[in-house]
């Protein structure tokens, strides 16, 4: 889920607040956008139109080569970004298929590959988002960063433990409602919906 997929990225970017303090900030801020924005596609193209699981990869080498040689905070923040984003990809594949009930196990979709032109199948190690080993991962995750943050990334992180938490809870649920409260919903806001909430 996106709040597991947010902590990955931090958790990857903390460590310099231990060993290279003045690069930490851009590092964070950098992973904090590249791991959470390929889901802004949620609503448009999910796990496709901004979900790159090669192009990231490659688009990171020469971002973290720059970073490592030259040290400026923008090549800094770029190389996270671009290593939190293909993770992010990465993690899609290691969960359920695009659906509305992934316990059901029924898509083939996890994450599209534009590259080789499909998309790849899910590998199921955590079931669905919002699963509890999804929620175990989200708290294993937040407690090196509740650590070692402070200020508004520390509120970031309490913000995504309890909107995962609380997602976990109800996910099972929503699966159920979603269609429910999308039959409610007048004609031109129906466009905005995922696919897979429309009956
Ligand atoms: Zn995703």
């Amino acid at each position: 889920m996106l709040p597991t997929h947010t902590l990955m990225g931090l958790a990857m970017a903390v460590p310099l607040v231990v060993v290279a303090p003045d690069h930490a900030t851009a590092a964070l801020v950098g992973a904090l956008v590249g791991s959470t924005l390929p889901d802004l596609d949620m609503y448009a193209g999910h796990r496709r139109s901004l979900h790159y699981p090669t192009g990231y990869v490659l688009a990171a080498v020469p971002a973290v080569a720059g970073a490592i040689l030259l040290r400026t905070p923008l090549l800094v923040a770029l190389g996270f970004a671009f290593v939190g984003a293909a993770v992010h990809c990465r993690m899609d594949r290691y969960g359920g298929g695009l659906e509305l009930r992934p316990w059901e196990g029924t898509s083939e979709r996890a994450v599209y590959d534009h590259v080789e032109g499909r998309w790849l199948a899910p590998k199921r190690l955590i079931r669905y988002d919002g699963a509890p080993e999804d929620v175990l991962v989200l708290l294993l995750l937040a407690i090196p960063l509740l650590v070692l943050l402070e200020g508004l990334l520390w509120w970031v992180v309490v913000a995504a433990v309890a909107i995962g938490c609380v997602y976990g809870l109800l996910r099972r649920r929503l699966a159920a409602l979603a269609p429910v409260l999308v039959k409610k919903v007048p004609e031109p806001v129906t466009a905005y919906v995922p696919e897979r909430y429309r009956p």
